[in-house]
């Protein structure tokens, strides 16, 4: 019989909690809200409940549960495993998080592994998703940020102490648009669909027209995805702004490979449903900007996993924990 793990995906929102196999099958999964307003304690006791929710949905015992792993947004540090800068999760900074949600669930014995969420989705690329059997990946997810996630020598990279692959905050314009992070220009100023939105907005500010820019000017709120719509049925000015994410994007992507050397560049999340018309632009640039050499052979491609990449990978970093532990 095949080892069994619970993977949580602990977002803003909603927390995602599966029992994944160890081929990276998804046998049940539930989603209940994060209820970030109520606090630390809430959250902690919200995360434990999503993992024995999860299991008694799919009828599992804890002895037949290997390990638990837990994608939560922000930095964790490294060993110490408290969570630093996190934007979303205020209230879970400069404490563990691991620790109090194993005694909530006060299960003897269990692995538990703690992980960034983009660091276990960029881990279920690389285990069942589109980078299967590659060493080296880097995982970039569009959102209202970026996060990164790296695979290094098929392990993720998480930095000296925590703080690597921070891929969303490489520099593209020294006096760019001011990032959260505190520093100017970063990528996900300009590559998330947030930056799309506010590109488009200044875009339309600035006078240019199109069909999607009179209704913005008549008062029709616009995200990301009417950008993308609006692109897909002829909206030049808004194909040309996704097309200039796919520029910015595609710098993102020259960068790691011309700096790591990776295998392949995925990108996932909302943004990728643009599909073509973007990835082309994402390749096109990257191509112009990368070494030959390290080009040769490398990939650039939309993830396939969608929404479960967190929760997939949680599992199954957890279960290679859990089995790194056995050996020691
Ligand atoms: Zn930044």
């Amino acid at each position: 019989v095949g080892k069994r793990a619970i993977g949580i995906d602990l977002g803003g929102t909603d927390i995602k909690a599966g029992v994944v196999d160890d081929q990276g099958k998804i046998l049940c999964k539930i989603s209940i809200p994060t209820q970030v307003a109520e606090g630390r304690t809430a959250i902690i006791r919200n995360v434990a409940s999503a993992a024995n929710l999860a299991r008694r949905k799919g009828g599992f015992a804890w002895r037949q549960i290997s390990a638990i792993g837990l994608g939560a947004p922000g930095v964790v540090e490294y060993p110490s495993g408290i969570v630093r800068h996190n934007p979303n999760l205020q209230c879970l900074l400069g404490q563990e998080l691991l620790q109090p949600v194993m005694d909530e669930l006060d299960v003897v014995g269990m692995s538990m592994t703690l992980d960034n969420d983009a660091n276990m989705a960029a881990y279920a690329e690389a285990w069942i998703g589109v980078g299967k059997g590659r060493d080296t990946l880097a995982l970039m997810t569009l959102g209202t940020g970026i996060g990164g996630g790296l695979i290094l020598n098929g392990d993720i990279w998480r930095g000296a102490w925590g703080a690597g692959a921070e891929l969303g905050h490489h520099v593209l314009f020294p006096d760019g648009v001011k990032c959260g992070c505190g520093s100017h220009g970063c990528l996900e100023m300009y590559g998330s669909a947030t930056a799309l939105v506010r590109r488009f907005l200044e875009t339309v500010a600035s006078g240019k027209r199109s069909p999607l820019a009179t209704r913005a000017r008549k008062g029709a709120e616009v995200g990301a995805r009417d950008i993308d719509k609006a692109a897909k049925s002829g909206d030049k000015l808004c194909r040309n702004l996704i097309e200039e994410t796919g520029r910015f994007l595609g710098i993102g992507a020259a960068n790691m490979f011309n700096i790591l050397n990776v295998e392949m560049v995925v990108f996932a999340g909302g943004m990728t449903a643009s599909g073509k018309m973007l990835l082309d632009a994402i390749r096109a640039e990257a191509k112009k900007r990368t070494i030959p050499v390290a080009m040769k052979g490398a990939k650039i491609l939309f993830s396939k996993l969608g929404n479960d990449a967190g929760l997939i990978g949680a599992a199954g970093y957890a279960l290679k924990q859990a089995r790194a532990r056995k050996r020691n």
